[in-house]
């Protein structure tokens, strides 16, 4: 890989910010961050960092960056019209901690319905609050405005495909991003870079960050006759089974004027098409007279990299492999991720003031997120082992979805992203039912 000499490359960089001072709720306190940083200052600039990909991670790590005074790019390929293949639901807390408007809210989902292997289904969503729901967008709706709206405070919005990064060979040399924009060629030399490229991240690729397992996700997107959409109004159906997939779910998620049915497997990835027929089976009378408007198919991360930071580049989202297991959930996560990680180099850097290095990144973004969501990530993992791994397994699941408790619990840990107060007798009846139901269905003494 070539590398970029400092001699022939700091010249390009302006000395001139488009950087606005923001009294946003989001990051207003970035304005009291003070880091003792022993990093050197720059001269007469202000530190410049590439964001990578402009999805739920990129837009926010650009919005951090730009706010708290680093001179940002964020380098998205497709135009605001592109979707990209996802279910869209997201959790309650992300709309407030994101400033994301009401009006983007296709559905306000209030019933998850879970239907097992043996069509035994359980409505969750019993315990929820008036004001409780499940917020369904359209990815290309979410993922447009968190980009306009980090372009608004500060961030250079770069349309463009970034087909290469080159390393340095200092710790103050700039990387080299090249990308392509307009049929021409083009090269940028930055400070850092956050790598925001999802799942097939060329920039981890290029820090040789390692590989993940992926799921493949497969998703038709369906309109449907009036009264089979009213139906769905406020309802999202989990199918799971051997027949729709052997390790994770298939769904029925409601979007604006259709239904995105899809379904996603880890170790039968070439069988795909058959669990799509398979969860097109079990809602055929619910779809019938559908028109299938799209077909996507796109890869979900498994676990996290085992390199997220390397040098002066970090991963966030998709790219680093922050999806829950279990839940297959990471818009949330991405987002965060992006934030935690620009306000990490806001912070390390002074404002944008001084130079930043691999220690600084992982100090304050790799260990503050990981003493955050580590043990989540690992619940979920095990939640998926037990209960998605046969049919048997996936009954027990149903059947405990049931109990209130277990669904105030669950709700309260997905809409909040915090571990639900708990009540000790009923944590113990829990783990009790669980041991019974898995029991019952012959997997506890297999
Ligand atoms: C079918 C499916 C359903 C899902 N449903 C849900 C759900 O309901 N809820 C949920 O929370 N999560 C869901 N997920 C997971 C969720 O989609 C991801 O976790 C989330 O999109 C990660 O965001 P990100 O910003 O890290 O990456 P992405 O959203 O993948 O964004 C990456 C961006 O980088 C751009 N890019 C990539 N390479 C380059 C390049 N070389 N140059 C320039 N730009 C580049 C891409 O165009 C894209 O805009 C689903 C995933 C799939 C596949």
């Amino acid at each position: 890989m070539a590398t970029a000499t400092a001699s022939t490359l700091t010249v390009l960089f302006p000395t001139k910010t488009k950087t606005k001072t923001i009294t946003s709720r989001p990051h207003s306190h970035l304005l009291t961050i003070k880091a003792s940083s022993t990093n050197p200052t720059l001269p007469g600039r202000k530190l410049r960092a590439a964001v990578i990909g402009g999805g739920p991670a990129g837009s926010s790590a650009a919005e951090a960056l730009a706010c708290g005074g680093v001179e940002t790019f964020l380098i998205e390929r497709n135009p605001p019209t592109v979707a990209k293949p996802c279910g869209g639901a997201i959790p309650l807390c992300m709309l407030e901690e994101f400033d994301i408007p009401t009006h983007l809210i296709d559905r306000h989902v209030t019933r998850m319905r879970i239907i097992s292997p043996s069509n035994l289904a359980v409505d969750f969503g019993k315990t929820l609050k008036s004001h409780e729901f499940i917020a369904m967008l359209r990815r290309e709706a979410l993922d447009s405005f968190l980009r306009s709206r980090a372009e608004s405070l500060g961030a250079n919005l770069v349309s463009g495909l970034v087909t290469s990064l080159d390393l340095p060979d200092s710790s103050t040399a700039p990387y080299v991003v090249h990308y392509t924009s307009n049929n021409s060629r083009r090269s940028l030399p930055v400070d850092v870079v956050i790598g925001a490229d999802g799942a097939n991240s060329r920039v981890a690729r290029s820090i040789h960050a390692g590989s993940y397992t992926c799921a493949i996700a497969f998703q038709e997107r369906i309109t449907l006759p009036d009264h089979k959409m009213n139906y769905y109004e406020d309802l999202a159906e989990m199918y799971i089974g051997n027949d729709v997939s052997p390790d994770f779910y298939a769904w029925v998620f409601p979007k604006c004027d259709h239904v995105a049915v899809g379904t996603g497997t880890v170790r039968a990835k070439q069988d795909i098409k058959m669990y799509q027929r398979g969860i097109r089976e079990r809602v055929k009378h619910k779809i019938k007279g559908g028109k299938v408007i799209k077909v996507e198919a796109h890869p979900i991360p498994e676990h996290p990299r085992p390199v997220r930071v390397r040098g002066r580049v970090a991963l966030v989202g998709d790219a680093a492999g922050y999806v829950t297991k279990c839940s297959g959930e990471g818009i949330y996560f991405a987002a965060k991720s992006g934030r935690m990680c620009g306000e990490a180099i806001v912070k390390a850097s002074e404002g944008g003031d001084k130079m930043i290095n691999e220690d600084d990144l992982k100090r304050e973004y790799l260990r503050v997120w990981d003493n955050k969501y580590i043990t989540t990530f690992r619940f979920l993992d095990l939640l998926q082992k037990v209960f998605y791994g046969n049919n048997a397994a996936r009954e027990a699941l149903v059947e405990l979805c049931g109990d209130e408790y277990v669904q105030r619990m669950t709700f309260e840990s997905y809409l909040y992203k915090k571990l639900a107060d708990g009540d000790r007798w009923q944590d113990v009846k829990m783990v009790w039912n669980t041991m019974a139901s898995l029991m019952r269905c012959n997997i506890v003494g297999r």
